[in-house]
């Protein structure tokens, strides 16, 4: 019998990547979808991986335990991947509530769908490095303390921490993948990778004439989505329920992957990078950098697209995107 899965945040980045790796696998994946008045939209990337009839979509919002409770009822599903969350760090500051309502709390609501309806399902939280903050040790481990710096970051730490006790609590098969950031030609266009692929596509395309930012000295330890959902399943398919971090074990500056990005289309930044104080932070994570090691020993796991390969695809997906256009 084929195995079911259910996954949250089925229309975002790494939701259209697990949905093609479970897929791949065999699995009958079932993605909640937030109803929307433009559905066509919302499922853009499922279509993007050529992948949009293959999934069976529900509308549901994590926010409506009752809805929840119903998809998990019916589907029974074997693993359950939640992905679902207000996502974007620089939004948490003018939507703290709501960031808190389903980054957070939204969190408890699947668990307790979980616990309540398929308790020997297998669970997995999308925990992120975001919650290391303002960092406590030079490379961030399961063991480093948390600081986190943003109200995404602090409503995270208590998706990450409900994971944990549902486990301990319940005995329930939960695991909280500690990713590090990681992006692809599906992030969204307000990430800094993204926003800068697509610019150099634009200045290149001479369709755009500048790029604004804010702070290009920060630093992050960068993969590749499709490298990461890799991990997220093989934490599901390990004997025992676990946290991981995972991540390159690389750090990079914004400014050094906006050389990357330009050099690629034979540009100099300089001519195209400005300062914006709108792109800077109420309070900033400057440097991230993740250590791997429990991951590729317990998981056998390791990234295998680095940060300029990454960058590149990116930047080939926009100008194909802005050709089309
Ligand atoms: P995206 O922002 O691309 O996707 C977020 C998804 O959550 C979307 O499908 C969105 O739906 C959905 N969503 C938002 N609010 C609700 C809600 N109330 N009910 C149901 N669904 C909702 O994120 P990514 O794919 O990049 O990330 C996946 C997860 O991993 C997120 O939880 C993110 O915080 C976390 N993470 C990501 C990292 C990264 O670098 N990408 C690093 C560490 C953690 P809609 O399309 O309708 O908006
Ligand atoms: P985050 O690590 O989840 O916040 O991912 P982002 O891609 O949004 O931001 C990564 C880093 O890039 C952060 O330190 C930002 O402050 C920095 N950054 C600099 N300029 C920008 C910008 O214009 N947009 C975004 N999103 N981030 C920027």
């Amino acid at each position: 019998m084929a195995k079911r899965a259910v996954i949250t945040g089925v229309t975002g980045q790494d939701g259209a990547y697990l949905s093609q790796l479970l897929l791949s696998k065999g699995y009958e994946v079932t993605g909640v979808v937030r109803r929307s008045s433009n559905y066509g939209l919302a499922t853009e990337r499922l279509r993007w991986l050529g992948i949009e009839g293959d999934v069976r979509l529900v509308d549901g919002d994590l926010l409506d335990l009752g809805g929840v409770s119903r998809i998990i009822r019916d589907v029974r599903p074997d693993e359950v991947y939640n992905l679902a969350a207000q996502s974007f760090v620089k939004t948490s500051w003018d939507q703290p509530v709501l960031t808190s309502q389903v980054t957070g709390v939204g969190v408890t609501n699947i668990l307790e769908a979980v616990r309540l309806e398929a308790p020997e399902a297998r669970f997995y939280q999308a925990s992120s490095s975001e919650m290391y903050g303002l960092i406590q040790e030079e490379r961030q481990s399961e063991l480093t303390p948390f600081y986190p710096r943003s109200p995404y970051a602090v409503a995270k730490l208590m998706g990450h921490w409900m994971t944990v006790n549902y486990r301990e609590s319940f005995g329930m098969f939960a695991c909280s993948g500690i990713l590090f950031n990681h992006e692809s030609p599906l992030r969204g266009l307000e990430f800094v990778t993204r926003k800068v692929t697509d610019a150099v596509a634009g200045i290149a395309l001479k369709q755009q004439s500048e790029l604004k930012l804010g702070n290009t000295q920060a630093k992050r330890d960068w993969g590749h989505a499709k490298d990461y959902v890799q991990a997220m399943w093989m934490m599901l398919q390990h004997e025992t329920a676990d946290d991981y971090v995972v991540a390159t074990g690389r750090t990079v500056s914004v400014a050094d992957m906006i050389k990357v990005a330009f050099a690629h289309v034979g540009l100099d930044p300089e001519q195209y990078v400005k300062t914006d104080p709108e792109f800077f932070r109420p309070a900033e994570v400057d440097v991230l950098l993740g250590n791997p090691d429990k991951a590729k020993k317990v998981l056998g796991w390791e990234p295998a697209i680095t940060m300029e390969e990454m960058i590149c695809e990116m930047v080939d997906a926009d100008l194909e995107r802005r050709r089309r256009n």
